[in-house]
């Protein structure tokens, strides 16, 4: 099953690796075909390459958009070598065997991240491309097809064994309809987009698997890492700078972690565990926010995951570097940093080179038996302006800031979620109760916990304000935080019962608003 490569094609629009992989092709005595942009990089660095015009006597025509879309190229990589009547065939018509394959696409998906218009967009729709692709992938029996430039290493080592093998061409071949696929997806998305529709009639989820995790969510299941072509900053465009391989649960939470970070524009620290925030501040340093940030849960913050808006400076990374921590992600560190972090050996850090905006669009999708449902991402962000008072007090300056901050954190904490914040910190997070009052009661006895590891004889929570991620449906969720300090009170409204919360409010002399938008996160 081993093929040796006697003619090749290679059209690439990403030139990485490009001259590595023809010089060994080379080396084994293949001869090159290649398009108008391939073949002259492989002509400047003195390779011999045959124009794929001259190969075919037929010259790309339309600005690039026919160059391979012969039956010259086609019938020569989907002609099948072990059927005499093809060989016949391919005989007849001059048309010469192609056994490997090499082509990327134009970049169609950094075309559209880069804010193109739709003619640009559309220009760098790939028609050959994917044919060539498709077709080396189904004739995968004779025929090596490489469609990544991470690809070419493995290819070049087979070479020099003499072939390809069945089964890493079968393999290849996987991998390119994968592409393909994610390809197609990433272009009915931009059209999908163009008309305003986030969610399509057909909607389909593709990603190349970026690597095979060592297992899932717990070790008896499998687990692998996909990324999908999006260029929003995150866990996967992320570099890994240090550290172990990361696992499922630690990608999840890092990612969790890095969009709940993204809410601020102050220097802000958000620890995760289980991907629920156990303690996020801003303050005028990194290294101030991580000490209110750590201050809000210690004992859970132990081996969480730890997300900043800027770069990690050395004061930040210095102190994080105190307690064990899983992950940290920002935006960048600094060399004084990374070299402290080093000394962390099992220390992952990531750095994603910007921050992701929080009110861009997309859409989100979970899997349910039978199928998966899609929703636009949780843009939303409310604004000081569009707050509604419903108390006879109106909140002060100080605490609008925190019920602003208190609800940001909210819509990163799992619902039920009741969030205490105070100066721009919070002090205690109750999450993914049943019960909102619970919830509370639950944020409240963290509080508590905190000041006495603070050695403090108040609980963090007496003056502090308090965020609901959805309405309270009775008083009874209110009046615990009432209890636990808290002198006003951010939450959608919207109840049936809004009438009696806002009473036992007004009664305890405390000031709430309304949002008039919901944060569930389930
Ligand atoms: P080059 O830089 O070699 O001129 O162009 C390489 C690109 O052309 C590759 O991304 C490849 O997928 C694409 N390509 C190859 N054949 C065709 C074709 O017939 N039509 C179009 N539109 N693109 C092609």
């Amino acid at each position: 099953t081993q093929v040796p490569v006697r003619r090749a094609l290679i059209s690439v629009s990403d030139k990485t690796g490009l001259l590595d992989l023809a010089r060994a092709l080379l080396a084994h005595g293949a001869e090159i075909l290649s398009t108008g942009g391939s073949a002259r990089a492989l002509r400047d660095a003195g390779l011999p390459v045959t124009e794929v015009s001259d190969h075919t006597g037929f010259p790309e025509i339309l600005d690039g958009r026919v160059k391979t879309l012969v039956p010259q190229i086609h019938g020569g990589i989907l002609g099948r070598r072990d059927l005499p009547a093809h060989l016949a065939q391919m005989d007849e018509h001059g048309i010469a065997p192609i056994d490997l394959v090499a082509v990327n696409l134009y970049p169609f998906e950094a075309t559209v991240a880069s804010g193109a218009g739709p003619e640009d967009c559309i220009e760098n729709i790939d028609i050959g491309g994917p044919a060539l692709i498709r077709a080396a992938a189904k004739n995968h029996g004779h025929v090596a097809v490489l469609t990544d430039p991470s690809q070419y290493g493995a290819v070049i080592d087979a070479l020099a064994a003499g072939g390809t093998t069945l089964a890493a061409r079968r393999d290849l071949a996987g991998a390119a309809y994968a592409r393909t696929a994610s390809y197609d997806s990433a272009i009915a998305s931009w059209f999908a987009g163009q008309r305003g529709d986030a969610l399509p009639e057909r909607l389909t989820i593709a990603g190349i698997r970026r690597e095979s995790l060592r297992y899932g969510e717990n070790p008896h299941q499998q687990a692998a890492f996909y990324a999908d072509g999006s260029t929003r900053p995150g866990v996967a465009t992320a570099r890994q700078v240090q550290g172990k391989a990361l696992s499922y649960n630690n990608l999840n939470d890092t990612d969790a972690a890095f969009e709940a970070v993204a809410e601020f524009d102050a220097p802000a620290v958000v620890i995760v565990k289980h991907a629920n925030p156990c303690g996020v501040a801003t303050a005028d340093s990194l290294s101030a926010a991580w000490d209110l940030a750590l201050r809000c849960d210690p004992v859970s913050a132990f081996g969480g995951i730890v997300a900043l808006n800027r770069t990690l400076d050395a004061d930040a990374a210095s102190r994080i570097a105190t307690i064990f921590t899983e992950v940290i992600v920002a935006p960048d560190a600094t060399d004084e940093a990374q070299a402290i972090l080093a000394r962390k050996k099992n220390l992952r850090l990531l750095l994603t080179g910007a921050m992701p905006d929080p009110a861009q669009g997309g859409v989100v999708v979970r899997s349910v038996a039978g199928g998966f449902l899609a929703q636009t991402r949780d843009d939303g962000r409310i604004l000081p302006d569009a707050l509604r008072v419903v108390t006879r007090r109106a909140p002060t300056e100080a605490e609008m800031a925190d019920l602003v901050f208190a609800f940001r954190v909210g819509k990163h904490v799992k619902s039920n979620a009741i969030v205490y914040a105070r100066g721009q910190a919070t002090v205690g997070i109750g999450a993914g109760q049943m019960s909102r009052v619970d919830s509370a009661r639950i944020a409240a006895l963290k509080g508590a916990d905190a000041a006495r590891a603070a050695g403090l004889d108040q609980p963090l929570t007496t003056g502090s304000v308090v965020a609901s991620d959805a309405f309270f449906p009775f008083a009874d969720g209110l009046e615990a935080a009432i209890a636990a300090g808290a002198t006003a009170v951010i939450q959608p409204g919207g109840s049936i019962r809004d009438d009696e919360v806002i009473a036992a409010a007004d009664r305890a002399g405390i000031a709430m608003v309304f949002t008039g938008m919901r944060h569930f996160r389930h």
